[in-house]
């Protein structure tokens, strides 16, 4: 090949992984192998694993893949910062030199590997982005499909862009990078961001697996937040919501008013307590509600002023 292949890294973040992550590290290995051996990307590349402050062995299992073979890295946070943190700290940490392109994947391999070959070939024909979709969520629970589907539904509604059914799993190549390093904010919702930046794309289509070993790091509580976070980080549409409910009471209200007005004109009282009732905690809630809104706005502008850093990096292995 005449021109020079292309340097690739793989960032697995991993948050007690310690069941899967030596099985990992051999597929992945030998799907690197396979790349170089077919002239896809150079000898050079490597996986990087993120551990997100895991209280199992996971950092102890990194440090010893990474004494049998140097293309196995790692950063070791000094606390748990999250998924998205761990996926930031690998794109910008150990990628930022010569790395051409980077893939991020889950450590549980849930999302198929082989995929990655078809991204670096698309890549290698000139796309920036590549979004890894799943195509059939059988293996996930009712739940988590309903959950996930709903959040994919507002996330539209409210006017941002998102990807359906892909998650973090995605090919992103140095100009792409050198673009999202500008984006400054704490908390990062790299699903609305990455749509967002542009440049050239495509998707990849591959069926997700079941989780290899160890069980899922992300409950109902970690879900929501998220979700939360997705939402009120690209859009302000529920504080616009909130408005015009507002303004809608109002006008109800001024209605009502007239027609009080009325019935006691023509001395037509009732006892009116049950209206008196509804009307209270009625105003109340949707007070209350539009003041959580706000509130978490407020919140989240709290945190970015703050600007504290994203993670904390205890031990690198270049
Ligand atoms: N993860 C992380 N920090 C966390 C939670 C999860 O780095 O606080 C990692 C985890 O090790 C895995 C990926 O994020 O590599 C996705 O988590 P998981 O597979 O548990 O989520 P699910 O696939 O069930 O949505
Ligand atoms: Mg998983």
């Amino acid at each position: 090949m005449s021109v020079k292949e292309k340097k690739l890294a793989i960032v697995l973040p991993a948050y007690n992984e310690e069941p899967v992550i030596e099985k990992t590290t051999q597929i992945l290995l030998a799907l690197l192998d396979k790349m170089v051996q077919e002239a896809l990307i150079s000898a050079d590349s490597f996986i990087v694993y993120i551990d997100d402050g895991s209280k199992d062995k996971t950092w102890a299992l990194t440090q010893s893949l990474h004494a049998g073979d140097s293309r196995v890295k790692g950063i070791h946070f000094s606390r748990n910062f999250g998924h998205q943190n761990a996926l930031i700290a690998g794109m910008t940490e150990l990628t930022d030199t010569d790395v051409d392109y980077v893939v991020t994947i889950d450590a549980d391999l849930q999302d198929d590997p082989n995929s990655i070959v078809e991204m670096v070939k698309l890549a290698n024909d000139g796309k920036d982005l590549v979004y890894g979709v799943r195509n059939d969520r059988t293996s996930d629970s009712w739940f988590k499909r309903f959950s996930a589907q709903s959040f994919y539904k507002v996330m539209n509604l409210l006017g941002v862009q998102t990807i359906p059914n892909h998650a973090d799993f995605r090919l992103m190549d140095q100009k792409v990078l050198d673009v999202f390093k500008q984006y400054d904010e704490r908390d990062m919702f790299l699903r609305g961001i990455f749509p967002s930046i542009g440049f050239k794309s495509a998707e990849v289509y591959y069926a997700r697996a079941e989780r290899e070993a160890g069980e899922t790091k992300y409950p109902l509580r970690k879900m929501l937040k998220f979700a939360t976070n997705g939402i009120t980080s690209f859009s302000v549409k529920p504080i616009t919501m909130i408005r015009n409910l507002g303004i809608a009471m109002f006008t109800v209200s001024v209605i009502f008013m007239i027609y009080v007005l009325c019935q006691y004109l023509s001395k037509n009282t009732t006892s009116g307590w049950p209206m008196l009732m509804i009307s209270v905690w009625l105003i109340g809630g949707i007070q209350l509600m539009g003041i959580g809104v706000i509130g978490e706005y407020i919140g989240k502008i709290f945190m970015e002023v703050k600007h504290r850093p994203r993670y904390v990096i205890e031990t690198k292995l270049k």
